[in-house]
């Protein structure tokens, strides 16, 4: 890199990370306001307009739950209220954060076995129902599926998922994990027959980090039932049962005025209109990455399966030998840019560019051209030409 300039960072930081992500100004503006009872009626009429909204969002008629707690809070939720210590669940890997989530299960006390897949290429699913299959005294109690993996930047095809559980005959739950899809890309909960999704607030909705949540189906509620794994904040009978605000403790109010705006915010401008425009913005990343990559010795596109790229994270396998640190230093620091990092065994091999939530035409651009400047400034080898590739995408004419 050059030697560094003593700058200071002016104007609006460009934020590209794949969650947390930017809160619209509408969004700020929704909290900023003075707390209010939360069994007032005036709240409790705001709280069940948002229940109702996440569950348009889900496409989901069946059971939801919102906690005051990060994605992995709903994770240990689902784990807590279905299971009971030493059954056997299976993780279908994607990445760090379906291994995360085998981590969590194994923490609790279940039996969690992998069905191990290529991170590049994703999960062949004939390989699951071919598992499920041979699972005849159905031990396997549900599937894990992490429908969009940040890490990799690839999506799971949930609806192949269910398909190979039902070909198999079993009756395993799925279980899956929209915290990176939710309010990006399209997503049939009920249509799809997931049995429990996992959400966050701080990615596709917009919404500060800290709040998440759970859409439970009627089998899934059933089978709560007869869980022995010890459970109280997470404990969706209980919650049920705290009535008329389905919250143990405190609601947090102000992120219910933040959720109510954000709902509003999805739906004026049309959720099938929100994921074209992240399908579009996405588009646009990758034929610029593919542009980075042209000469051999650049950047290039992590994911090998062109059908399960995602549409909110791109991530960006580094050229032999070279780290992603430097870039990502020059980025941040000298010119105000914030890109995601690899994680777990992706670290420094790979970045990722977060493509997701109040995000625009000129945002990206900015973004890419921000890219490579940091490139160019850490040294990093690309061949030019990748904002190009991307305008030309995203004035249709790639
Ligand atoms: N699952 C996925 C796919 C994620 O992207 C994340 C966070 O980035 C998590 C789980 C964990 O969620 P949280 O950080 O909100 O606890």
């Amino acid at each position: 890199m050059n030697a560094p300039v003593n700058v200071k960072p002016r104007g609006r930081q460009f934020f590209n990370n794949p969650g947390p992500t930017n809160i619209p100004d509408r969004i700020l503006r929704a909290m900023d306001r003075p707390v209010m009872d939360f069994l007032a009626p005036e709240f409790l009429e705001i709280q069940r307009a948002c229940m109702a909204g996440v569950k348009r969002i889900l496409k989901t008629d069946q059971n939801l739950f919102i906690h005051a707690s990060t994605g992995h809070g709903a994770w240990e939720a689902a784990v807590a209220n279905l299971f009971s210590p030493g059954e056997t669940v299976l993780v279908v890997e994607t990445g760090y954060f379906s291994l995360g989530w085998k981590e969590m299960g194994e923490t609790l006390g279940l039996k969690v076995e992998t069905l191990p897949a290529d991170w590049r290429k994703g999960v062949d699913i004939s390989k699951l129902a071919e598992r499920l299959a041979k699972d005849k005294a159905h031990e396997i109690k549900a599937v894990f599926a992490v429908h969009n993996e940040t890490a990799t930047g690839m999506v799971l095809p949930l609806a192949e998922v269910r398909r190979a559980i039902d070909e198999a005959r079993h009756p395993a739950l799925l279980l899956s994990d929209t915290i990176s899809s939710l309010g990006s890309m399209d997503y049939k909960m009920d249509a799809w027959g997931v049995d429990v999704t996992v959400g966050g607030s701080q990615k596709g909705l917009m919404m500060p980090t800290g709040m998440a949540l759970t859409g439970v189906s009627d089998k899934a509620m059933e089978a709560s039932r007869t869980s022995k794994m010890p459970k109280y904040y997470f404990n969706w009978e209980l919650m049920n049962a705290r009535k008329p605000q389905r919250f143990i403790g405190t609601v947090p109010v102000h992120f219910f005025f933040g959720l109510h705006e954000s709902i509003t915010m999805l739906e004026e401008e049309g959720l099938d209109a929100v994921f074209a425009r992240h399908a579009r913005l996405a588009e646009a990343t990758r034929a610029a990455v593919r542009a980075w990559g042209a000469n051999g010795k650049g950047p290039t596109l992590y994911g090998q399966t062109p059908d399960r790229l995602s549409n909110s994270v791109t991530t960006v396998l580094m050229p032999e030998g070279v780290s992603s640190d430097g870039l990502r230093k020059a980025a941040l620091e000298r010119y105000n840019l914030s890109l995601g990092g690899g994680l777990g065994p992706l670290m420094g091999k790979v970045f990722r560019i977060g493509h997701l939530g109040d995000l625009n035409e000129p945002m990206l651009l900015g973004c890419l051209a921000t890219t490579e400047l940091a490139m160019t400034t850490a040294g990093v080898p690309f061949a030019k030409g990748g904002v190009d590739a991307a305008i030309e995408s995203l004035a249709g004419r790639a």
